[in-house]
């Protein structure tokens, strides 16, 4: 299977690579929503967060964190957001699991148009325990 991020992996794709170790491999987007903006990817090719072995959830992230300092020293940002999109319905368009850092500014023109939603009778408590038996 044709896979964008495994051939930066294996060298078949050139790609601005920030960081890379056994395990994780660290690139900058194509396409940033803003200047910087990285992707931290797991070298082993798993589809999205609920496919990354537990065993490898810990490096992933303390690779994502050591890029986002990095990010902060080279561009002194104001904030950043850690994203994963998983599944097309979430805006993943890459099926190997990447972790976007996304650099933001104070007067960025990103805008997230939120319809909130608002729990009503016992909603709340229903749906808590819907997903406290599926723990
Ligand atoms: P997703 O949409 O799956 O959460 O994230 C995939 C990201 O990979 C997108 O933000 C997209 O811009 C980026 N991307 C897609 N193709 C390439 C590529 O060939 N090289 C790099 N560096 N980034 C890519
Ligand atoms: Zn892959």
């Amino acid at each position: 299977m044709k896979c964008i991020f495994c051939d930066i992996i294996n060298r078949d794709l050139p790609a601005e690579v920030l960081y890379e170790d056994e395990q994780v491999i660290s690139f900058l987007d194509i396409r940033p929503m803003n200047y910087g903006h990285a992707l931290i990817v797991p070298k082993m090719h798993v589809e999205n967060f609920l496919s990354l072995p537990e065993d490898q959830m810990g490096r992933v992230f303390i690779i994502a964190q050591k890029i986002a300092c990095a990010l902060r020293d080279a561009l002194g940002f104001d904030g950043f957001n850690i994203t994963i999109n998983n599944g097309k319905a979430a805006g993943q368009t890459v099926f190997h699991l990447p972790i976007h850092i996304i650099p933001r500014y104070s007067h960025d023109t990103f805008q997230y148009k939120i319809d909130f939603k608002k729990y009503r009778n016992n909603e709340l408590e229903e749906i808590g325990n819907s997903i406290r038996k599926c723990i």
